[in-house]
């Protein structure tokens, strides 16, 4: 047990693997050929630690190689779904009752565990999610941080006193204790790092749970499954439910024994959760809670007094990486006219550098996910030619693949679809602006409200703009991707979701409600 490494401030950042190292290049390549002979397999729907192999099946397709199977997820109906609850319910019990520091240790352990396997989960989500390596070594690192912050977060919140103040002839204590069975629905595009983050912060403070994986990144996540039984989590704290989220989906969120939701996603996805949670159940006790991290349709806004390279850099970088597949991605970027040629240029010759392939060969652009994002991405972008001037790519790549060429539109209205919609694909829109304070009211001119950026060297304007652009994750002179748990809490305002902010210490407080006791002397 870690108790005396337990605090927060004994958190660290998960060192990602220096692939500039070619021993690490091989190691890595040695996993993928690895777990190449492992491809096809079929992972079960399991139940309080009950193996359910299902005839129907989901098939899990490499993006980037589409006549490739990964594999096969065994699919959870509604009786199985039922079953789960009920094991779940159950289990609620016991667990609940186990030591917050005995809690947090099963994270530790799982941490330990996949540092260990570390390129094997790699090779996973290189295969299954089109990642290339250093999207893919990020993510395992970014997994390993959920289980060692929430770990310690968990003890911490145990041990804090809450500023409570001290009155004579009582005693008074302020403890979190867990909800109970919380219904876990995370997305396709960080598949290990989102889906390890919504399980453990749900069961390090005490509440059983029902993970229902993105059915395109099933054995990615069913590995992570894997890892909790190895370390010997209580069979019943997670059970695993793939399935078809018509079948499944709406029945747990409905259900009158479930008592919250943790999903990040689509804005719609999002919303009609939010919506069917909010409706009292028969026999239901409580009000469901719902966090749910959605869309985005961030952006990056640039002054004339900002450092052209670098922010030519940043913007290629959060608009492109991962195909643009990312909620924080920055597919707008406003840039104010007096430097507008300049730096569309140093854009636009950056994205024509990027290399275009598979992630198994550690290309910068991989595929999309599916057909679907396919197809959904090039309709944009037959959307974008209609609004606004293509100056790169705009067509789509190796036909093996889902692959779509990094495409840029400049001169795009604010209004316009490709400046308001979460494309999620490598598309920028760029637009012009008067003025840095201009610039801004285009960022702040959307729904959504979940990153940004603002390049200036003016300390003035750095200090307003973070005053007025209006958003959960706001960077300056940076990226607006890559947030590290513990670092830059993440979550984002407006229909970007409910700014739960995953990787900050307040997290677990979502999961758990206040009991507050008094004891008279
Ligand atoms: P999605 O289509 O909304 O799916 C997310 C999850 O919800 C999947 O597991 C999906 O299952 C499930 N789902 C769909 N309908 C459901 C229902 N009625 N009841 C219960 N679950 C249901 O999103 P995605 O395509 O996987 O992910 C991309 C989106 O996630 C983007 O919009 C991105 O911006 C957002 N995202 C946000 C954050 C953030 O922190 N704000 C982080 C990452 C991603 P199936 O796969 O089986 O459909
Ligand atoms: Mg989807």
């Amino acid at each position: 047990m870690l108790t005396t490494l337990n605090k927060l401030d004994t958190f660290k950042s998960e060192p990602n693997t220096d692939f500039s190292n070619n021993k690490e290049v091989e190691a890595l390549k040695d996993a993928i050929a690895s777990f190449r002979e492992q491809l096809g397999e079929t992972c079960p729907v399991v139940i309080g630690g009950e193996k359910i192999f299902t005839e129907d099946k989901i098939t899990s397709i490499n993006p980037g190689t589409k006549r490739e199977v990964v594999g096969y997820s065994s699919k959870a109906n509604r009786e199985m779904a039922e079953r789960a609850l009920q094991t779940a319910f159950k289990t609620f019990d016991t667990w609940k009752k186990t030591a917050a520091a005995d809690r947090a240790d099963y994270l530790f352990k799982a941490a330990e565990l996949m540092r260990k396997r570390r390129h094997e989960l790699s090779a996973v989500l290189i295969i299954e999610s089109g990642k290339n390596y250093e999207e893919a070594d990020a993510e395992v690192s970014e997994a390993i941080d959920f289980l060692e912050f929430y770990g310690r977060s968990m003890i911490q919140l145990e041990e804090d006193t809450h500023q409570l103040k001290s009155i004579p002839d009582e005693t008074n204590k302020l403890k979190y204790i867990p909800l109970g069975v919380g219904f876990i629905v995370p997305p396709w595009n960080f598949p290990l790092a989102i889906c390890v983050g919504l399980t453990v912060s749900s069961v390090v403070t005490g509440n059983t749970t029902l993970l229902k994986p993105a059915s395109n990144t099933t054995i990615i996540a069913y590995k992570f499954f894997e890892i909790m039984e190895t370390i010997g989590l209580p069979d019943g704290v997670i059970n695993f439910i793939p399935g078809d989220s018509s079948e499944i989906g709406d029945y747990i969120t409905g259900h009158p024994q479930t008592r919250f939701v943790s999903f990040t996603g689509s804005k719609d996805v999002g919303l009609h959760i939010n919506e069917l949670a909010g409706k009292t159940a028969k026999g239901q006790k409580w009000i469901k809670r719902v966090n749910a991290e959605m869309g985005g349709k961030d952006g990056i806004v640039i002054d004339e007094t900002a450092d052209l390279v670098s922010a030519a850099k940043a913007i290629v970088q959060s608009a492109f990486s991962f195909q643009g597949q990312k909620c924080s991605a920055g597919s707008r970027a406003i840039i104010v006219e007096s430097v507008y040629d300049n730096l569309v240029e140093k854009i636009v010759n950056l994205t024509k550098e990027l290399s275009i392939g598979n992630g198994e060969d550690n290309h910068f652009i991989g595929p999309v996910i599916d057909e679907k994002a396919y197809k959904s991405i090039l309709n944009y972008i037959e959307i974008g030619r209609k609004e606004a001037k293509l100056v790169v790519g705009g067509d789509a790549g190796m036909e093996e693949g889902f692959y779509i060429n990094p495409t840029i539109f400049v001169d795009a209205d604010q209004d316009s679809t490709i400046m308001q919609e979460e494309i999620f694909g490598p598309v920028l829109a760029i637009a012009k602006a008067r003025d840095w304070e201009h610039a801004i009211e285009i960022y702040n001119n959307t729904n959504y409200g979940l990153t940004g950026a603002f390049f200036s060297t003016d300390e003035t304007r750095i200090e307003l703009a973070i005053e007025r652009m209006y958003c959960g994750n706001l960077y300056v002179n940076r990226n607006c991707t890559g947030a590290l748990v513990g670092v830059h809490p993440f979550g984002g305002f407006n229909l970007s979701g409910t700014d739960s902010k995953a990787g900050g210490y307040d997290y677990l407080k979502l999961f758990s409600q206040g009991k507050l006791y008094t004891v008279k002397h």
